[in-house]
């Protein structure tokens, strides 16, 4: 099964990501267990993290899910279409341009600003709200004292209040509790509201972080949440790419742009179909970017149980891998490698280019078949 258009050929395709839904399921009732009272929503923003909001909503549903956390209209207007009954709030608010998808759609702004809070209250036509607060993250909600302000007024009666927190993923951090007790504060203003704080990592703080409703994300997609402690998640996606050509080259050979890769015996390389503009980030070269510079060495792959190293450069297109130690027979030309999944944590993929398991998944996707299996 795939979610593409006819146009996009999975047979043809050379990047492969597989969703496990039945390993989202069990992750999303994961995530309900701990959120204790708390009813457990779900953010499916951003094309749910890369693995497909439509058919990863729809199993969530399924599941018990019933409160969805898109980023912006469009995508609120998409996932209305697929789930008539979900409430379905959308982060980033009410403005201008997607006044008229929020109502035509029955989408719940997450009013971010006084601005917004005045744009819906005139053209919402008393049309169901939430309400953010910023508690510390200096990026989207009113002031505490703002909120405070709107609560004095009997006519301003949003269904949700929320916040958000900046340093879940470090249970340690000062910031936490100083958020949980701002909030608290702050959603006591509005009695009629519920109440909703907790992201991924939000839920691995305990008790007082849970309120009435919690909005996990990448734990979900089986992504990392909480720093320096094992992932408790199940892998849910699977990156694979193809290996299109297999080549020899010899001692002293460089392979890719630049020549910053020097080979130091005769080796076999796997030319692959999968490069930065697939997602998969440049700043994984074997070799020849800043990030290398650092000493760490590139992402890898795993074929038949083996890892084999990014050579050189990522490409737009195409990546190098060293298969030199493999068997013979072991790769071929048609081969699948993989690059994250059950055999490379996507995080382990993402630090290997410098960065997070959310911006790893969230950028794959344009030209890979998406596969789905329950
Ligand atoms: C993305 C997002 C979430 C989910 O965060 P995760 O860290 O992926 O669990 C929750 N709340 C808000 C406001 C978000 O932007």
């Amino acid at each position: 099964m795939t979610d593409r258009p006819p146009s996009l050929m999975p047979a043809a395709a050379t990047t492969r990501l597989a969703i496990d839904l039945g390993a989202l399921a069990a992750n999303w009732r994961q995530m309900a267990a701990r959120s204790g009272r708390a009813r457990c929503g779900a953010a499916v923003k951003a094309d749910g993290y890369g693995t497909g909001m439509i058919p990863v909503a729809g199993r969530l549903e399924r599941e018990g899910c019933r409160d969805f956390f898109v980023a912006d209209a469009n995508e609120g207007a998409a996932l209305r279409r697929a789930l008539p009954e979900a409430r379905i709030h959308v982060l980033n608010g009410a403005f201008d341009g997607a006044m008229a998808l929020l109502v035509a759609h029955d989408l719940i702004p997450v009013l971010n600003s006084m601005h917004q809070v005045a744009l819906w209250r005139s053209a919402g036509a008393g049309r169901a709200c939430a309400l953010h607060v910023d508690t510390g993250m200096n990026r989207l909600g009113v002031t505490p004292a703002e909120a405070a302000g709107l609560a004095a007024d009997p006519s301003f009666r949003p269904v949700l209040v929320m916040s958000h927190f900046a340093c879940a993923d470090t249970p340690a951090h000062p910031l936490n509790a100083a958020q949980i007790a701002a909030f608290a504060a702050a959603r006591a203003h509005f009695p009629q509201a519920e109440a909703s704080l907790a992201n991924s990592a939000g839920i691995h703080l305990g008790a007082d972080a849970l309120f009435d409703l919690t909005r996990p994300g990448i734990a979900l997609y089986g992504g990392e949440s909480v720093n320096d402690t094992p992932n408790p998640m199940a892998v849910v996606a699977t990156l694979k790419t193809r290996v299109l050509v297999l080549r020899e080259a010899r001692a002293g050979d460089s392979v890719s742009y630049g020549a910053t890769a020097r080979l130091g015996r005769d080796s076999r390389i796997a030319v692959c179909g999968i490069g930065y503009a697939d997602g998969f980030h440049r700043s994984g070269s074997g070799s020849g970017v800043p990030l290398r510079g650092t000493g760490l060495p590139g992402a890898h792959g795993i074929i038949a149980g083996e890892r084999v190293p990014v050579l050189g450069r990522v490409t737009m297109d195409l990546t190098m891998f060293d298969v030199t130690d493999l068997a013979p027979g072991a790769v071929e030309p048609g081969s699948w490698i993989e690059l994250f999944g059950p055999a490379i944590a996507l995080d382990d993929a993402a630090r290997a280019a410098g960065t997070i398991g959310y911006e790893l998944l969230t950028a794959m996707g344009r030209r890979s078949a998406r596969e789905y299996r329950d």
